[in-house]
């Protein structure tokens, strides 16, 4: 999108009150999902060592898999290769995203087609695979009709017994010629693997890949003395200090010591991590407790050797250039275990960091301002993106603000975001002079950093829903969903390492829906 024209969202501001204008749409840009029957089937393209296409069929509460090297096809003149592979977990189903290098099967993945599926005769599919001999019928958004899979024999030079054949039958939905490399984009999102790549973080959430740590590994770490090494995961850590106070207590809380902390980022980590995998963070460190000296920390530094880190080869000649990712529970608990209190990703991914995959506005109190005043900024600001069909959510900062969260598709620039943005809260601080502030656009003061001594122009960084904020009794960032604003108990800092837990098992994150949403930014004219 390029930078959008001057338009009078004030106008639409107002006449959202008495009308609704639908000439504003985003762009479709998936499909909805097949309906849950237990029949659904999925193929994923994957660009793993080898580009090969992933064809799962549900069956028996599992993906009955096959890897076919060179995709799918509706010619039924051609014979695919199509090599039984171990049967996956439900919930790979619509898994799109990147696989960590190193990983098995690391690399991008996009979901190329789903919908359901049917056997042709009987009604036992795992029979049919053991006799290596399935018709069936898929009902996709690209494929469609007959297809055959059949085992090939031994005797044919068929090797182990995993390879099969997958064939079209010739019926309606065959098509002569069909290439599945001229149908690359997904069905889910609409994106291409490369799209994938380049934004990995915005597609992790549909997938548990991130493992908490286990009940054994967190009794290690209480029973720890005050330092000592800490396997979780792939990794071992060497903590320190454990009992040092990090967030002194505030009124009825205790006091958090860096053991807390630790505790609280590893367990954290599913939950965090899609938002801050593959991206640079920014982290605010505070090595004697947030009530000392408190430092911004960017540079890899002494970080271990096993950490990932990023170059950011566009950064300004004589620039800090070598950035940590913070991309598992460990990395997460090293970052606790260094003092790091405040984690803010770029809202950037590494793979494209000059198109943001969130816009965030921010709204936060001046001195003199209420959170009351902030709410109702809030509020004018949800009549807004109503207004415009833009989805969000809302985050509590967790010292004294709120912030909007907007999924933003992969080609939005930094630049034409900003002014995205600024357009709407100007519109916005028009309906309530006394509330905007001095910039008179009802954000009253940006907290999303426009920090240059990164020496790269224009990235942004924002506190990362689940971080700890500096300050007493470790406050914590916390997503909320836009009907929660009619709380009365509503307060920016209202969570804490200590009551977070109780919070995701009860009402989990309202944000998480909209990682990796591929949603434009419509024009505002
Ligand atoms: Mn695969």
């Amino acid at each position: 999108m390029g930078t959008p024209a001057v338009g009078d969202v004030g106008e639409r501001l107002r006449r959202s009150r008495t009308k609704r204008d639908f000439a504003v749409t985003s762009e479709p840009t998936g499909t909805a999902p097949p309906p849950s029957d237990g029949h659904r089937f999925v193929v994923q393209r994957h660009r793993a060592r080898r580009l090969h296409y992933d064809l799962r069929l549900e069956a028996a509460g599992v993906l009955l898999s096959w890897a076919v090297p060179k995709g799918p096809t509706l010619d039924a003149d051609v014979r695919r290769m199509a090599v039984h592979v171990e049967d996956h977990p439900l919930d790979y189903f619509d898994f799109e995203g990147v696989i960590p290098a190193g990983e098995y099967g690391g690399g991008d993945v996009v979901v190329w087609d789903w919908g359901t599926w049917s056997l042709a005769a009987g009604d036992d599919a795992l029979a049919a695979v053991d006799a290596g001999d399935l018709h069936f019928d898929l009902a996709g958004e690209k494929l469609h009709g007959r297809f055959v899979l059949v085992r090939r024999g031994r005797q044919r030079g068929g090797g182990n017994g995993n390879e099969w054949l997958l064939i079209k039958k010739a019926d309606d939905g065959a098509v002569a010629g069909w290439d599945p490399e001229g149908h690359l984009r997904s069905v889910k999102s609409g994106r291409t693997n490369e799209e994938v790549a380049a934004a990995p973080a915005a597609s992790w959430s549909s997938a548990a890949t991130w493992a908490a740590p286990t009940s054994d590994e967190l009794a290690a770490l209480d029973g720890m003395g005050t330092s000592g090494r800490w396997r979780l995961g792939e990794h071992t850590l060497r903590l320190t200090n454990l009992d040092k106070v990090v967030f002194p207590a505030r009124s009825a809380s205790t006091a958090v010591t860096k053991r807390d902390l630790i505790r609280h980022n590893a367990t954290m980590g599913p939950v965090m991590l899609p938002y801050l995998a593959g991206r640079s963070v920014d982290m605010y460190r505070s090595p004697n407790g947030v009530d000392g000296l408190r430092i911004w920390h960017k540079a890899a530094g002494r970080a271990p050797e096993w950490l990932g880190r990023w170059r950011d080869e566009e950064a300004a000649a004589g620039a800090m250039t070598g950035h940590v990712l913070i991309d598992t529970p460990a990395a997460l608990a090293w970052a606790a275990n260094s003092g790091v209190v405040e984690l803010h990703p770029w809202t950037s991914a590494i793979g494209a960091i000059t198109q943001p995959t969130w816009a965030v506005i921010d709204i936060d109190s001046h001195p003199e301002g209420t959170f009351d005043d902030m709410v109702v900024l809030a509020r004018l600001h949800r009549i807004a993106l109503d207004h415009l069909h833009v989805r969000s959510a809302l985050q509590l900062n967790g010292i004294r603000g709120l912030q909007i969260w907007i999924p933003v598709a992969a080609g939005h620039s930094v630049g034409s975001t900003d002014e995205w943005v600024r357009q709407v809260s100007t519109a916005v601080g028009a309906t309530v002079p006394a509330l905007a502030g001095a910039d008179g656009d009802g954000r009253r003061r940006s907290d999303v950093t426009r920090r240059g001594n990164t020496g790269h122009l224009g990235h942004r960084a924002v506190v990362a829903p689940f971080s700890t904020r500096a300050g007493p009794g470790g406050p914590v960032a916390v997503p909320i969903s836009w009907d929660e604003l009619d709380d009365p108990d509503l307060a920016p800092d209202r969570f804490t390492v200590a009551t977070i837990g109780e919070r995701l098992r009860t009402v989990g994150d309202p944000l998480a829906p909209l990682v990796g949403q591929q949603q434009q930014l419509p024009p505002l004219t």
